[in-house]
């Protein structure tokens, strides 16, 4: 299988050079070259287990690493997991919720950033290569990116976050790892702050080249894979013979879960309607339910990991939606990005197979106060919003709701939601010993000023080097 850019100015590429390349030097995203069609394979895919389907299904994508090796780095990925089925399925009321937060992080970035973590040490080692990434989070992201190489060799990681923006408790998952390749850096800064800083270093190639800076963003092509697996294993433990499909429901923000999605329901898995769920920041809803594609402000909301406007795997879904037409593509993105508005001309709905609704604060807090109520399970604000819009949108089959974080990370909102009517389950529900074991640890991270001269002075002298390994 071969990789090729949306913008189809680079030459296609093994999975192997697609992972470690993140983004196309064109510009555009990567994507298979075609999507393989599993659907003679799914009558006997259907009892195996989480890590034998992920074995299956990412087979399909890479044909460059040796299946005994995949195996081993699928199985460590998820060995750390705290439920034995990785993404177990749990039926609430007339919904299904499948639980993404098993992780480390408890959020479901941890089922790519896992394995992206192990992927590529494994390259790189492979290629005695070494690299070091650099990232910018507002709190959720860096903890999971983190998780994902904190230990592993050749890596080292340099995550940036907005000086006293992160929850006390994201800070900590972040500032209390210990391994000596992983670097904090609070910036005296905002958000966009620390995105513009990052984008400036990537743009100053020199720099990138000398010290082999790379990403860990949600543009990677393997983290939508990993990401395709758990779709599988839903809807075929859901969908019985395979007479019926199942629908799901996505909270959204960069769009790169429910795009995975989308992929496993081209790949023939037993998937009707996908629901896209927004909070406030409704670009994607717009599009989707008239085709124009429009950029505004970011609204702050209870589910800040959504808080997105422009959303990065965007692009892939253009790619396909526009029949592989990278010139289309290319048109598309750069009349966004000088008009701020892009009108896809196509019949309504622009997508038989998504449904798309924004839901707003009183709808997902009142969503958290119902389903506790009704069924005595907490919702995180963030699956709440996919919850809300399930009950909104009419699905075919079983729906189920995809859980992207542990109540326990979002005290305060569920707070809020539930106004001091707390019973014992609630409070049990909001917390977890991975994050309790957190408070009392050493916080370790470095205050830096927002610019860049201070970031690369920082970089410069605790990056990996290939004179300072040799040295070693
Ligand atoms: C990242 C994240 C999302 C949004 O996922 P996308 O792939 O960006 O659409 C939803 N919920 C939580 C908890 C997240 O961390």
């Amino acid at each position: 299988m071969r990789y090729i850019s949306t913008r189809g100015q680079t030459p296609p590429m093994r999975f192997q050079d697609a992972v470690l390349v993140g983004l196309a030097p064109d510009g555009g995203l990567l994507m298979p070259e075609n999507i393989p069609s599993v659907t003679s394979k799914l009558d006997g895919w259907r009892g195996l287990s989480f890590v034998e389907l992920a074995l299956a299904v990412m087979s399909e994508f890479i044909d460059d690493i040796p299946s005994a090796d995949l195996e081993d780095l699928v199985r460590r990925s998820y060995a750390g997991f705290d439920s034995e089925d990785i993404t177990p399925l749990k039926q609430v009321g007339n919904i299904h919720i499948l639980e993404l937060f098993h992780g480390p992080t408890l959020a479901f970035k941890d089922i790519a950033l896992q394995f992206l973590g192990n992927l590529f040490e494994y390259l790189l080692k492979d290629r005695d290569q070494y690299m070091n990434i650099l990232g910018a989070t507002s709190g959720d992201t860096g903890s999971a990116a983190i998780a994902g190489v904190k230990g592993k060799k050749n890596i080292t990681i340099f995550v940036m976050y907005p000086e006293g923006k992160p929850s006390h408790l994201q800070e900590l998952q972040m500032t209390t790892t210990t391994d000596k390749n992983v670097h904090c850096l609070a910036v005296d800064g905002s958000f966009d702050d620390c995105q513009s800083l990052m984008k400036t270093v990537f743009n100053d190639l020199e720099f990138k080249q000398q010290y082999q800076l790379g990403a860990v963003n949600s543009v990677n092509w393997a983290r939508v894979l990993a990401q395709v697996v758990y779709y599988a294993y839903a809807s075929l433990r859901l969908s019985g013979s395979g007479e019926r499909s199942v629908s799901f429901s996505v909270p959204t923000g960069n769009f790169g879960d429910i795009l995975a999605g989308y992929i496993a329901k081209k790949m023939g898995f037993p998937i009707a309607t996908l629901m896209l769920a927004s909070n406030e920041n409704d670009i994607l809803p717009i599009f989707f339910n008239t085709g124009v594609y429009k950029r505004s402000d970011v609204h702050f909301t209870l589910s800040p990991s959504m808080d997105i406007q422009v959303a990065s795997n965007f692009e892939r879904y253009l790619f396909l939606k526009l029949d592989r037409d990278a010139e289309a593509v290319r048109r598309f993105m750069q009349e966004f990005e000088k008009e701020g508005k892009v009108v896809l001309s196509h019949n309504y709905p622009v997508d038989e197979d998504i449904q798309a609704v924004s839901i707003g604060t009183q709808e997902t807090l009142d969503t958290i106060a119902g389903v506790q109520r009704i069924q005595d399970y907490v919702l995180d604000p963030h699956t709440a919003v996919g919850v809300a819009a399930a009950k909104l949108i009419p699905g075919e089959g079983p729906v189920v709701c995809l859980a992207t974080a542990h109540p326990a990370k979002f005290p305060e909102a569920i707070e809020t939601a539930l106004a001091g009517q707390e019973d014992a389950s609630v409070l049990d529900a909001l917390k977890h010993p991975r994050l309790s074991k957190l408070e009392g640890l050493k916080s370790k991270s470095t205050q830096i000023s927002a610019d860049l001269d201070s970031l690369k002075k920082y970089i410069t002298q605790h990056a990996l080097n290939r004179t300072a390994e040799e040295s070693e």
